[in-house]
């Protein structure tokens, strides 16, 4: 079996590694082949707690308004049992169910069955059969990059029901939102869960699994690095952009449509986290081909992390701002409401100014300007598995001669003023920004620690070169 060799050389380079005295050589680069007590005590709280911050959070909303202090005050004061919580809690439905199978079955149609037509007419939009970047063993895979059409025709849809057709109400999400919890986390396991099976008994390319050894750490890193079923059905594709992503954009509608018929008005908060948020999505449907090199496709196994955190993390806690407007419908004064815009829009500039310069950089392999100048680098090497040497160029110029992260830095602002839209009332929206700051300062350290092991000393001498993270003078 392919996957019980890749398991032995695993074991064998492990020895190798540990006889020459070096963790990690160059061209063995994503995820670990050993696991650290605290990464392991780190994933174990997570697979523990992970699903039920999410059901605190909504529940919070629910039952109590959004406070996140309340439930906990009444379970300690004795006056709740968490049987009576849970006995609160709306169960799964056919309703949700079927609303949710079509949901799915919907969006793997429209990503497997129609090529992408976008390109062909939308001047600057990358889309079609794309490449992504060289895998660990040296693969290239192919693509189809149609998210932005799938977005389209879903929206197209959505609107096109919530002006004339009625065939359901555009609450019809909110009004599910815990049956749909329960829906959401069904597929969630069931696909990390069978993307770790096939990682032992069918893996896509065997060269690019990693079997670390404890179970644990295997489930939620995954084992496979781009699982897919036939040629086109990339699992890391599809459930990082369609079910969750594309539903973003949907469930902010729901939102304010629930706040339009309990109030009769949509107030400017709910407008701005609907306006900035859209920004957000769309622009990673408009830049799917350039997504395929970041660190989700380029460097992350597909496990837990990425199959239940698609389906259930992001879809509920990424909206977490929408639904609290719902309960508290905030109205902005003009002052707040332009301060918000600005500092969004801002920072979404910031992060895509950032992605494009490394984006073009990386396409022009340096032949290019940035900021009306040629760009400066430094030039390294890496090797694969299979001994191959690469060349690379770490570019020194523009926001990347700032910062080795100026584009998280970009995206911090931008969660931000999505929190700062909801008023100062509850601590719930901010847990956006609480979330995202430790996501990326994590991920940051991680890719960090990654491209340390791919450059070696090329990464030393890009990291004199450029010697903050994020912030200038700060970290
Ligand atoms: P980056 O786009 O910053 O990619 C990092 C990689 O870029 C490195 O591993 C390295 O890859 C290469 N690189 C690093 N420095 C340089 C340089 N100076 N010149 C050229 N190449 C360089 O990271 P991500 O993929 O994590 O993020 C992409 C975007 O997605 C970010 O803007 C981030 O904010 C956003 N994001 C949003 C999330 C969300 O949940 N909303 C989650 C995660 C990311 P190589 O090995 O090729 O050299």
């Amino acid at each position: 079996m392919a996957a019980q060799q890749e398991k032995n050389l695993a074991e064998e380079r492990k020895h190798q590694n540990i006889q020459n005295g070096t963790k990690a050589s160059q061209g063995q680069w994503g995820r670990a082949w050993e696991v650290d007590w605290f990464s392991l005590a780190s994933i174990l709280f997570l697979l523990m707690f992970a699903p039920l911050i999410v059901y605190y959070f909504i529940m919070s909303c629910a039952q109590y308004q959004c406070s996140l202090t309340d439930p906990l005050l009444d379970l300690l004061t004795g006056n709740k049992h968490l049987s009576d919580i849970w006995n609160r809690t709306p169960m799964l439905t056919y309703r949700a169910a079927g609303i949710y199978f079509l949901w799915v079955t919907f969006q793997v149609f429209l990503y497997m069955s129609i090529p992408d037509f976008c390109h062909k007419f939308l001047p600057g939009y990358v889309g079609g059969v794309q490449e992504g970047a060289v895998t660990p063993a040296g693969a290239v895979n192919k693509y189809q990059i149609n998210g932005l059409q799938a977005w389209i025709i879903t929206h197209v849809l959505w609107f096109a029901n919530a002006s004339f057709l009625h065939f359901f109400s555009p609450t019809i999400i909110f009004d599910n939102w815990i049956p749909l919890l329960w829906c959401a986390n069904i597929l969630g396991y069931a696909v990390s869960t069978f993307a770790m099976i096939k990682g032992y008994f069918f893996p896509t390319n065997a060269k690019d699994c990693k079997f670390t050894g404890n179970f644990f750490y295997d489930y939620m890193m995954g084992i496979e690095f781009n699982p897919r079923i036939g040629k086109w059905f990339d699992f890391k594709l599809f459930f990082n952009g369609r079910p969750g992503i594309v539903a973003w954009t949907l469930i902010n509608l729901s939102f304010a449509a629930k706040q339009q018929e309990l109030y009769g008005e949509v107030t400017n908060s709910m407008i701005l986290v609907n306006v900035l948020q859209g920004i957000y999505v769309l622009d990673f449907f408009w830049n799917e081909a350039w997504y395929l090199k970041t660190i989700d496709i380029c460097h992350d196994h597909f496990g837990w992390y990425l199959g239940w955190g698609d389906c259930v993390w992001l879809p509920y806690l990424y909206t977490l701002q929408g639904l609290y407007l719902v309960y508290h419908p905030v109205q902005l004064c003009t002052a707040h409401a332009l301060g918000v815009l600005v500092l969004g829009l801002l920072g979404y500039y910031i992060f895509r100014a950032t992605n494009h310069q490394k984006d073009l950089f990386r396409r022009t392999g340096g032949n290019c300007r940035i900021w009306g100048r040629r760009p400066q680098y430094i030039e390294c090497s890496y090797t694969s598995v299979d001994g191959t040497r690469y060349h690379s160029k770490l570019m020194t110029s523009g926001f990347w001669g700032w910062a080795r992260h100026f584009n998280y830095t970009g995206d911090l602002m931008g969660s931000l003023s999505y929190c700062l839209a909801c008023g100062f009332e509850h601590i719930l929206p901010y847990f956006y920004i609480i979330y995202m700051g430790i996501l990326l300062t994590h991920r940051c350290l991680r890719d960090e620690h990654r491209c340390s092991s791919k450059y070696g000393k090329d990464w030393k001498r890009y990291t004199a070169a450029v010697p903050y993270r994020l912030l200038p003078g700060v970290f």
